[in-house]
Order: C-alpha cells, then structure tokens, then sequence
C-alpha cells in the first residue's frame, strides 16, 4: 500500500519505518525541514532500540522517504496517518490545533478518496472534527479513522510490529477492510484488531493512559505509607504482584510518572470530563500524587542534610524519562535538577542517550559527564533518576574511588539491595523501603 504519514517524530518515525518494514511505499511528512534532510541523508533523528536497522534497510529499498511537502506526499498515497502533536493547552485540554491546522491543508489538496487515519492521542469528538475541516473544502468521498498509538518509548518498534492489540474507530466498511488489510502483518500471532467506533477509540486511549498513570500513583502512596510503617515495598509489590487480577507490571514506585504522555493525557481526560460536567475524582489525585511524588526524593536529601543544601555537590545518573530512550520530556529528573539548584546546589549529570537533549534544554544549569563514574567526582552523593541496565550493576571499586568518604545514594529507583549497600557501606535511600542507614 502507499502510505503518508504525517509527522515524524517519536510515533510518526516508528509507523512509517514499521510499514515499510511490511512492504508498503512510506512517505514520511514533516515541517521540519533539518529533521526531513537529516532523515533523507540516513541520519536517525530519535533514539530508539532496533529502529537504526530498520531506518537503514527500508531507505536503501526506496520504500521510506521523507519530504515537507505534503502535497506531494499524500498524491498517491491510500492512507494518510497523522502522527501529529497534541501537547496541553493553557487549561490541560490536548491543543488540536497541529492536527486541525493539516486537517484544512488535506481538505485543499485532496483530489480522490484517502483514509485518512488519526494516531495522535486526541480528545473524544476530534475524528468528527477531522471531518468537518476536510469538508469545508473537500466535496469529494473520504473516510477518518481513530487508530490510537500504543508503543511505549524504549521498545517502540516491538510494540509496533506485535501489538498487544490494534484499535481502529471507524464505522465506514471501505475504510475497515483497508485497515484490517493494513495491519494484518502485524497481528498474525492472533492478537486482536479490534474495531469499534470513532469515539469509544479516542477514550479507549486516554483511559488505557490514564489506568496505567493511576497504578503507578498507587504504588507510589503505597511505597510512601511503607515508608511510615516500617514495611518493604519491594515485597508488598511482589505479594500483591502475583494475583494475576492485579498483575505484576506498573508496581515498581519511582519518583513519580512522566514522559510526553502520562501526564498530558491525564490532564487531558480530567479536563474532557469537566467539560461534560464529570468530576473524574481519582485521575484528580492520580495527577496530585505524581506532583508531590516528584518532590519526594528531594524531600529525602533535605531531611537528611538537614535542609541545607546550598554549596552541595550532587552527581546525578539518568535524565531521560525511562530507560533506552533519549526523550526527556516531563522527566522526573528535570523536577530534580530544577529544586536542587533553587536550594543552591551544582550537579554533575550523565545519561548514556539524553545528554543532547538536556544540553539542548538547559545549557549550562548543570554540568556533564563523559560517564557515569566521571560524574561521581568531588560529588557530596549520588541521586539515580533513571533505570539504565547499566546503573544497575556499577563498578563499586570505581563508585568508592570517586565518592571517597561521601557515600551515600539517593536511588529514585530502587536498583540495589539495601544490605548489599549496608555492606558495601553505603548510607543507601530509596523509594518505599528502609534506609540502609537505620539497618
Ligand atoms: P513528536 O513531537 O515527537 O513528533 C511530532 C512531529 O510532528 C514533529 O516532528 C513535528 O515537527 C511534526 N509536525 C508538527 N506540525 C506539523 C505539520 N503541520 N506537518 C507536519 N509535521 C508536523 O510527538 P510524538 O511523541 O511522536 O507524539 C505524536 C502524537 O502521538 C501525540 O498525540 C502523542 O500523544 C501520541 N503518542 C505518543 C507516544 C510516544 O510514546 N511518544 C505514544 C503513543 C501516542
């Protein structure tokens, strides 16, 4: 099939190399254009495990080009996918105006039927939305799809090409047989493609966001009340983990949720619930429980020195907002980095991807590491951000060379048992369990 996609960002980068992956004729849309000559001249713009090889194999085919013309994108294309932003307005509602401001431009320029098939995460009513805009211009036969995107970041192209399931909202039966012969490459293990309407795809997506941000805050006040008790979230996590009705996925505690999604779609859903009149209660705490929990771990490093910090020397492992990704939208260590320099602290930072992004963001606030051991020097303690496999198993000779007598961890992750820093004699922090100190 010849397929546009429209916006080539984390999702859009992964769809369109996907497809052509499977065989299709790709055209990859941006209006960025160093980002659209990057990608023409083989140069991957995301990071993003497996997705280099793909890129590589599908632009040597000529099955995957990149353009800023959408004009000459979408001519012979049956299927145009938006892959658009919707970041959060001024009052949390998902902004539409990315997705509307194309949705007028394809309305002047379409000349024959197109699917033209939503991924971006988008407020419920916003395919009938799609369609009006087209409408206003486009008198001819055209279709509009919800098929909401749910790769997470760091195992992207595996989520895309198994999908636990696909959605599709359509209620057109043209439109229906062109998806499903789209996307039966994907689900021939038998996981489902499951059709519906327009609607019930849209919240399908903000609810399956929104659950999955509502067990971590879970977690978090569980971990917080283990704290006050004296228990150990790591077992409550695997005691209550192994009833297969609650499951053992999202129960790790952290330092609250972030990323370019959780956040914004549980605002978003909070404020489409307001606007119909719907108090969404729980999302409600979900989202003030992520806010304080990302203060947390500051909260632990001032209670320890004392609530002086000013003149402290912090070395800091992990900035993107999970591991195996370089994105580093809404994460927790931003909420880290921006409270300890207001408290007069400097930091030394090192994240093996998201070091161009951070730098790209905050310049000079911070200073950078070559490595994760070139980061701990002169430090007062090292603070864990981020889950990298590789922080999960240090050189311990190396740490106790480079902290010299301040060792002591403040781990927003929990990697490392208690008593094996007890024993390495670490004063040891983590989220929801006791401190090595008071072992
Ligand atoms: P992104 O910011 O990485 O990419 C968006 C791209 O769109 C950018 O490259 C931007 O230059 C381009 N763009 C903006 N306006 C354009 C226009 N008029 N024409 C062509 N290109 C244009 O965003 P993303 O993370 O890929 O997210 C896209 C959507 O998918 C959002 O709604 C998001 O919520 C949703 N989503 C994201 C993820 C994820 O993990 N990132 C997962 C599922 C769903």
């Amino acid at each position: 099939m010849r397929i546009t996609v429209v916006g080539t960002g984390y999702v859009g980068l992964v769809t369109g190399t996907c497809f052509a992956e499977t065989g299709n004729n790709v055209t990859c849309v941006d209006i960025d254009a160093i980002k659209v000559e990057k990608l023409r001249s083989g140069q991957i713009t995301i990071y993003e495990p497996g997705l280099e090889k793909l890129f590589q194999r599908n632009l040597k085919e000529n099955r995957l080009t990149f353009t800023t013309n959408l004009e000459d994108a979408i001519e012979h294309a049956e299927i145009v996918f938006l892959a658009l932003p919707t970041p959060p307005g001024e009052d949390g509602s998902a902004d539409l105006k990315y997705i509307l401001g194309v949705a007028d431009h394809l309305g002047k320029i379409l000349k024959s039927y197109k699917v033209i098939v939503n991924k971006s995460t988008v407020p419920v009513g916003t395919a009938d939305k799609v369609q009006f805009a087209i409408s206003q211009n486009f008198k001819g036969d055209f279709d509009v799809v919800s098929n909401p995107e749910f790769l997470r970041e760091g195992v992207a192209v595996d989520d895309f090409m198994k999908p636990d399931r696909v959605v599709i909202g359509t209620r057109s039966g043209k439109a229906k047989k062109i998806m499903n012969d789209l996307y039966a490459p994907f689900v021939r293990q038998g996981n489902p493609i499951i059709f519906m309407d327009e609607r019930s795809s849209e919240l399908t997506k903000y609810a399956a966001n929104s659950f999955l941000a509502t067990k971590i805050s879970f977690m978090n006040e569980v971990a917080q009340l283990c704290e006050k008790l004296g228990a150990d979230v790591d077992f409550v996590r695997r005691g209550i983990g192994s009833d297969e009705r609650i499951g053992k996925r999202f129960l790790f505690p952290g330092i609250g949720y972030g990323g370019s999604c959780f956040p914004k779609d549980v605002q978003a859903l909070i404020k489409s619930a307001d606007d119909v009149d719907y108090n969404f209660q729980i999302l409600k705490s979900v989202e003030e429980v992520n806010r304080i929990q990302k203060n947390h771990l500051v909260n632990i490093l001032k209670s320890f020195y004392k609530g002086n910090l000013k003149g402290m020397h912090f070395a800091l492992w992990g900035l993107a907002f999970k591991p195996n990704t370089d994105d580093i939208r809404e994460a927790p260590a931003l909420a880290i980095i921006e409270s300890l320099v207001n408290l007069g602290a400097t930091i030394t930072a090192y994240d093996p991807e998201a070091m161009y992004n951070i730098r790209e963001l905050i310049g000079d606030k911070i200073s950078y590491a070559e490595n994760q051991y070139e980061a701990l020097e002169n430090a007062d303690a090292l603070i864990i951000a981020t889950e990298w496999s590789e922080f999960r198993t240090p050189d311990f000779i190396r740490m106790d060379a480079a902290l010299k007598e301040n060792k002591v961890v403040f781990d927003g992750r929990n990697l490392f048992e208690i008593n094996k820093m007890s024993d390495l004699g670490y004063r040891y922090f983590s989220i929801g369990r006791k401190s090595s100190e008071i072992n």
